[in-house]
């Protein structure tokens, strides 16, 4: 039984690894490949592997050889089964725990070489340029912000003049981020609604919270315009302290969703919070 150990370091590239390792693994001749299991092997000796046609275990933490006969042990289930196990499989690659290597090379005899690399790459894709990359905007999601601040389709909706204010909410809402340093959460009905979407292009649905939306962990949420439904709502069960406004003393958040409901116009209550801020 021939065995052949390869060093490797430095980094590469999975489309430069992946033919360079087959060729090493095809070529080195031997009924076993050995080599450690550092990132640069777990991400491309899989593949290449697979690519020569050969067989392959990870993370073995001893190897015995015998004869003809070669015995492995890698750990099962977190570290809490400890497997012994043979292949007859030949080559057979075998990346071991990195600070293994050294020792289990040298007590089966065998001086590692330096992995050979630079393999011509195989690839389809031809690059033309690169097109400028978007500044893009500020984010409004700041996970790390002691406050949620919920905006719902409310805002988007006619008001008591019977006419909608989506400029006038984008701006008030906004004025509260910056000088709040809130975290803009959104219902569902604000961030699916087309017609809202050139006013409140700040928001995406990245900023859903609920059941098919975000869970964020904010200390304190408050939540303006939204009618505060369960499969929003379920979106804060990490959220502690709760406030809402809403017109409707009804609402969702009325059924014991929150701690505070200010029944009042949303749009007064936070262009004068604005004001004080
Ligand atoms: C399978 C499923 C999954 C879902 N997942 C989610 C999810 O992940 N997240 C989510 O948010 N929803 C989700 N929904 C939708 C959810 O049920 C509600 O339809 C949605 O949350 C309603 O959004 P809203 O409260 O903003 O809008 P609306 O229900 O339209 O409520 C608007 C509220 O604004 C109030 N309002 C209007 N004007 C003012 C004003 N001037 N001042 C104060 N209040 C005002 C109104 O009284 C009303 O209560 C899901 C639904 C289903 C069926």
């Amino acid at each position: 039984m021939t065995i052949k150990a390869y060093s490797i370091e430095g980094n590469g590239t999975f489309a430069q690894d992946v033919p360079a390792f087959a060729a090493a693994i095809k070529g080195a001749g031997a009924d076993i490949v050995l080599a450690p299991g550092v990132s640069r092997a777990k991400r491309s000796m899989p593949a290449a592997a697979m690519r020569a046609g050969v067989a392959i275990d990870t993370n073995v933490v001893a190897v015995q050889a015998e004869g003809e006969k070669l015995t492995v042990q890698r750990w099962a289930y977190r570290q809490r089964i400890l497997t012994t196990f043979t292949r007859a499989a030949r080559p057979w690659v075998i990346l071991v725990d990195p600070s293994l290597f050294g020792e289990i090379c040298a007590q089966l005899g065998v001086t590692p070489e330096a992995m050979p690399s630079g393999a011509a790459v195989e690839t389809r894709t031809t690059m033309n340029g690169v097109v400028a990359a978007g500044k893009g905007g500020e984010s409004t999601i700041k996970p790390d912000s002691p406050l949620l601040f919920v905006a719902g389709a409310g805002w988007t909706k006619k008001q008591a003049d019977g006419a909608a204010h989506r400029d006038e909410a984008a701006a008030t809402i906004t004025g509260f981020l910056a000088k709040s340093g809130a975290s803009l959460g959104s219902s569902k009905s604000l961030v699916d609604m087309p017609e809202a979407a050139a006013a409140f292009s700040f928001m995406s649905h990245m900023n859903q919270v609920g059941q098919t939306g975000s869970t964020p962990r904010h200390a304190k949420g408050l939540a303006t315009c939204c009618h505060g439904e369960e499969p929003h709502v379920v979106g804060w069960r990490f959220v502690n302290e709760r406030r809402a406004v809403n017109l409707d003393a009804n609402c969702g958040w009325a059924q014991g969703k929150t701690d505070v409901l200010y029944v009042a116009d949303a749009f007064a209550v936070m262009k004068k919070v604005n004001e004080l801020l």
